[in-house]
């Protein structure tokens, strides 16, 4: 099994691997953004451009 999940970011791509530095979040970005709803991840890892 593969030991990521997808950011909790409703429309972010990501995966984040458990116990990272930003909880269940790829980045800040989404830890800052995850309330709001977003047009699209602007978070600038690959997945979301
Ligand atoms: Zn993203
Ligand atoms: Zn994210």
């Amino acid at each position: 099994m593969a030991d990521t999940q997808k950011c909790a970011h409703p429309i972010c791509k990501c995966t984040v691997a458990p116990g990272g530095p930003h909880g269940k979040f790829c980045s800040d970005h989404c830890k800052e953004s995850g309330q709001k709803t977003e047009l699209r991840c602007d978070c600038q890892h690959l997945a979301c451009r």
